[in-house]
């Protein structure tokens, strides 16, 4: 790559096809980068439990007397739960890309929302405000876990209430999730949304999350022609999901 056209000083066609052409090589070229950032960043991240598990295995090994066996199965199988999370979400990543053959469907979020909520136990108060018959088109499997996401992170970080809503506004479906926890600076608002990023606070340490959930999330919003974003919040964490809503002639029987 690397190598451009030459753009001439001129507003007709061909100048236009030579800036047209370099902004394509601009953009494969940051597409690439982003790939290899991201095969680099995946081994990194399989790497560090791959190496835990060998250094306790090993020392089991070598040391029989000096080591608990229960223990040392114990953290051998955190360990392989750990990788077994991040490739499950690796792959999941991979494919939402080239999702083309999964099912779309009419789906009411306020439904989908509520089904989510009584799936889960949470330890926080929860308050919910769902507008009835907000209907998106989605992948039902890919929205729930969305959805899952924003609420396994509100009930992480939240002190004491998580608050779900669904509404209409601006002819889309929006869908928030506000915690009163720490919040996340404004700094950090995209960051979170990168691949295996983790904020560095106490509580993302002791986490143990894989950091793609949000990058999951954001990849199913876009795919679904939305978006995903933190938003200004005095207390706590929003995230804020829109989705574009399905007209009322949509849902008509053809
Ligand atoms: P993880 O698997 O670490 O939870 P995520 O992609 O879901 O990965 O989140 C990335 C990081 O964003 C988290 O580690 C945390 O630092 C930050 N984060 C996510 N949700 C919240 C929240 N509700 N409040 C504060 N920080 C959050």
């Amino acid at each position: 790559l690397s190598r451009r056209v030459p753009e001439p000083l001129r507003e007709d066609e061909i100048g236009q096809l030579a800036r047209t052409a370099n902004a394509t090589l601009d953009r494969l070229e940051r597409a690439v980068a982003r790939q290899r950032q991201f095969a680099s960043d995946a081994s990194h991240e399989l790497r560090t439990p791959i190496t835990a598990l060998r250094a306790n295995l090993e020392d089991a090994s070598m040391h029989p007397e000096d080591n608990d066996l229960h223990a040392v199965v114990e953290s051998a199988l955190r360990d392989t739960d750990r990788l077994e999370a991040i490739i499950t979400d690796l792959l999941l990543l991979a494919r939402i890309g080239t999702g083309g053959m999964l099912a779309l469907e009419p789906i009411d979020l306020s439904e989908l929302a509520s089904t989510e909520i009584r799936r889960r136990s949470f330890n926080r108060k929860i308050n919910t405000q769902l507008y009835r018959h907000v209907m998106v088109r989605g992948v039902r499997v890919q929205l729930a876990r969305l959805l899952g996401n924003l609420l396994d992170n509100a009930e992480r970080y939240a002190d004491s209430t998580i608050t779900l809503e669904v509404t209409r506004k601006n002819g889309h479906a929006v869908l928030t999730v506000t915690d009163d926890g720490v919040g996340i600076a404004p700094a950090d608002r995209e960051r979170v949304f990168e691949r295996f990023t983790r904020l560095d606070t106490a509580r993302s340490r002791h986490a143990g999350g894989t950091g793609l959930g949000l990058a999951i999330a954001r990849e199913v919003a876009q795919a679904h022609g939305g978006t995903l974003r933190v938003e200004d919040h005095p207390h706590g964490a929003r995230f804020a999901l829109r989705l574009p809503l399905i007209t009322t002639l949509e849902r008509l029987p053809r």
